[in-house]
């Protein structure tokens, strides 16, 4: 009796045994299985700049595909450039009639104007008409006349936006305003992929949109993504620094990718809505590490008008952190990312704060 009670125990402990190691080997398998797919990459030209992701694992290449639609639909809603654009139509409007737009958009709109609030208007998405103005990422890039320049920055305010949440409506409130996403489009693209990813369960992802850098997920192997930082130098051939930054978005701003020059001088793309000037300050580039990709964007665009000092004092915030690089060659970096990033360039010098 008491051995064969035994003998069922021991048998239905290698039950359980086998059961597990069975489990045990679906999970390994169907682990395995995320990652072995090779991963899937895609590289276009979407939204006026170069879009690349990797994607591993599971629905890799589905959830890759659905990021470029969404990312070229983008283009379609968000250019001020693309004349049926919901953002063009606005444009066309002012003055005249609110226009009602889809409800991603209008949401891009009211975030952009409560980020130009924060700002005091030093970010300001109504820089549309000195854009057009300047030209510089154009083919007919110039220094304009002063008459024709403070004609165009009488222009720039971003309290001229009226938003009608009821309605979903957005209006200019005087003929010739102009609305310009550029600074904020590329990192809120970042975030929509996000979700993307997460509908699709994908493993990994690393997404380039321009410039601004999105890493979801783990790794195949479960090693951190290495993020290269170029210096801020017209050929971009060198690197500054490896990041570490998972499931964060890492928007740069600077001077030194879109601009032209005239007479020895160099006029970029970024404004300051005081002068209507490209913006003059001490800074080359402002590198921005946040979980929101619109925030990064915005900031990374904000605080290389503001300038070093502003940026400085924002070094210790917790919503998100900086890499700053000013006309020395000082490397000032936020203490959250001590560890995550490292200094590779020796032109460069770690500057403490
Ligand atoms: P990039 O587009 O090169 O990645 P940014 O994110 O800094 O760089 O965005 C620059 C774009 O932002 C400009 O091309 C213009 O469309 C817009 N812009 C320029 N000056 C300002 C400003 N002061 N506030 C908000 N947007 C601006
Ligand atoms: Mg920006």
């Amino acid at each position: 009796m008491v051995n064969e009670k035994h003998a069922r125990r021991r048998g239905s402990a290698a039950v359980a045994v086998l059961i597990a190691v069975a489990l045990a080997a679906v999970g390994i398998y169907s682990y395995w299985d995320d990652w072995r797919a090779t991963p899937h990459t895609t590289s276009d030209f979407l939204m006026n700049t170069f879009v690349s992701q990797t994607v591993y694992g599971k629905n890799a290449q589905r959830a890759a595909d659905e990021v470029v639609a969404a990312l070229s639909g983008f283009e379609d809603d968000f250019s001020m450039y693309r004349e049926n654009s919901p953002i063009a139509q606005i444009n066309r409007s002012a003055g005249v009639a609110p226009v009602a737009v889809p409800e991603q958009v209008y949401q891009l709109i009211a975030t952009a104007y409560d980020y130009c609030a924060q700002t005091d208007g030093l970010f300001d998405v109504t820089t549309g008409p000195l854009s057009v103005l300047w030209n510089v990422t154009g083919d007919t890039p110039h220094v304009p006349g002063q008459q024709e320049l403070s004609q165009a920055l009488e222009l720039v305010d971003y309290r001229d936006i009226l938003l009608d949440p009821e309605a979903r409506t957005v209006m200019l409130r005087r003929p010739g305003q102009m609305i310009d996403l550029g600074a904020i489009a590329k990192g809120y693209a970042c975030r929509v992929a996000g979700e993307i990813y997460r509908r699709y369960q994908v493993g990994g992802a690393v997404l380039s949109v321009g410039g601004n850098i999105y890493t979801y997920g783990k790794k195949p192997g479960g090693g951190a993504y290495d993020i290269g930082l170029s210096t801020p130098e017209k050929d971009r051939q060198h690197t500054l620094g490896t990041l570490h930054a998972d499931g964060m978005v890492v928007a740069t701003s600077g001077g030194y990718e879109r601009y032209f020059e005239e007479q020895g001088i160099r006029y970029h793309h970024i404004f300051d809505p005081r002068t209507g000037y490209p913006s003059q300050q001490d800074l080359l580039s402002v590198t921005v590490v946040a979980e929101d990709g619109a925030l990064a964007d915005f900031l990374s665009t904000y605080f290389f008008v503001a300038g070093s000092q502003a940026a400085i004092d924002c070094l210790d915030r917790s919503e998100f952190s900086l890499i700053l690089v000013d006309s020395e060659k000082n490397v000032y970096i936020s203490p959250a990312l001590k560890d995550q990033f490292a200094l590779t360039s020796s032109d460069y010098t770690l500057a403490a704060p």
